[in-house]
């Protein structure tokens, strides 16, 4: 008998009969034990957003509207599976009275402790759901609040994990719940803040908490169950032609996380790797696929492996008197960046000038990067960009990537091109 740990993304639980096939997944190889690790299902954190815009615009009433759609949502997946959905309607609502007393408190700290309490129940709606289902299957099964266990600190939307206090917390409250069942279902995505109010670990942070109950429970691998045969060389859904990698490294994978592949949440391997656990990615829609592994022994040689991120925005940032833009401005410039929670894509320094490009972080923190940035240097900007990063790149890849583009940037490491263009040939329009 193994213990293993899986995560199943939104996409793998969306409706009933993906439901459906997670638990022929879970009950595949008997004899094993499992801690499942589910994200939100469908697109219900994406709807919960805008739930949380209607909390800060109508308040209290504008949130339990906006509720009503999601909790529907839930029931009507319940009623596909024949599940006792009145059961399961009052713990939902249990979950929408409690996000209602933690809003109280919340919206005294700040947005983000507002945002990360309503979007935080996509996670205890969908794990609630899906352990109805395994029990009416007479699983043994048991369904835990996570936010007790991934401890983090006060950094709301982003919150940083305690990863002793987490090992301490599985221990003491996961371990032992494997003596009575086989299936432990938990939540990704979220944790507690140390006054009791639920964090979030940032959009598709669920990979994340897979790993930290991998690391916690101390199993040999994590399974993460995508849409996808495992790691590819570029996203399917821009490209044709593209590769399943069979292995790759740690290594190879956090670099490619780091420069924005979506495969997997950037932080999830280092608890990985920190404890020598192989990361196996594999299709929930063929489970027999061989998938991906990720561990210490990549592959010798990769094929040039694309990632593309959208809505990226350049800035050249350059000192108002033309002076040189010397350590100085840059020890300001990054901790503005820092404050505002923005997340760099490429950089590069010049004598008066300093450029990044980093994705749109939304009207409201741009309009304050702009402002905080804007005290004691003269900005330059372009919206609407493309950061197309590649490992392992040939002349050849480069000359198809960027025809009818316009480079506005491009930066060369041994390893690593990256390249900001403008997706047409339009006119470059300067903003800002
Ligand atoms: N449900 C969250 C999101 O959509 C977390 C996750 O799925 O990983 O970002």
């Amino acid at each position: 008998m193994s213990l293993k740990v899986y995560k199943f993304g939104g996409a793998s639980v969306k409706d009933a009969s993906h439901i459906y096939n997670v638990s022929n997944i879970l009950t595949k190889d008997k004899g094993d034990q499992i801690f499942v690790i589910v994200s939100a299902i469908g697109k219900t954190t994406n709807a919960l957003e805008i739930v949380f815009q209607k909390y800060i615009e109508e308040g209290k009433e504008g949130f339990l509207n906006g509720m009503v759609e999601i909790l529907d949502a839930h029931l009507d997946e319940a009623d596909k599976l024949k599940l006792d959905s009145a059961k399961l309607q009052s713990k939902l609502e249990v979950i929408i009275n409690d996000c209602l007393v933690n809003l109280e408190r919340a919206i005294k700290i700040n947005k983000s402790a507002v945002y990360d309490q309503i979007v935080s129940m996509g996670e205890l709606f969908s794990t609630n759901l899906l352990s109805a289902y395994l029990q009416s299957k007479d699983l043994r099964v048991a369904w835990v609040d996570l936010r007790k266990i991934i401890a983090t600190d006060d950094n709301f939307q982003e919150g940083c994990v305690d990863i002793q206090q987490v090992e301490k917390n599985v221990n003491d409250h996961i371990k032992p719940l494997f003596e009575n069942v086989d299936f432990v279902i938990g939540q990704g995505f979220i944790g507690s803040a140390p006054n009791g109010l639920t964090t979030t670990l940032g959009r598709e942070g669920s990979d994340y908490s897979a790993a930290l109950m991998a690391y916690g429970l101390g199993v040999d691998t994590l399974t993460i169950w995508k849409d996808v045969p495992g790691v590819l060389t570029a996203d399917p859904r821009r490209f044709e032609n593209v590769e399943k990698l069979d292995r790759m490294s740690y290594k190879e994978a956090i670099e490619m996380t780091y420069y924005g592949a979506q495969v997997i949440h950037p932080k999830t391997i280092r608890p990985l790797q920190n404890r020598g656990i192989s990361l196996h990615v594999k299709s929930f829609i063929d489970p027999k696929g061989e998938g991906t592994i990720i561990s210490q022994d990549g592959l010798l040689n990769y094929p040039p492996l694309v990632v593309i991120q959208d809505d990226m925005i350049l800035m050249h940032i350059s000192s108002k008197d033309f002076s040189f833009i010397a350590e100085n401005h840059l020890s300001q410039i990054f901790s503005v960046l820092n404050a505002n929670q923005i997340k760099l894509g490429t950089m590069r320094n010049s004598a008066i000038s300093f450029a990044i490009c980093v994705k749109n972080p939304g009207q409201e923190k741009l309009a304050n990067l702009i402002n905080d940035l804007g005290q004691n240097f003269s900005l330059d900007m372009y919206k609407n960009l493309q950061l197309i990063t590649v490992r392992y790149f040939n002349k050849q890849l480069i000359e198809n990537l960027t025809k009818n583009k316009v480079v506005l940037f491009d930066e060369r490491m041994k390893y690593t091109i990256q390249l900001v263009v403008r997706p047409s040939l339009e006119l470059i329009e300067k903003e800002g």
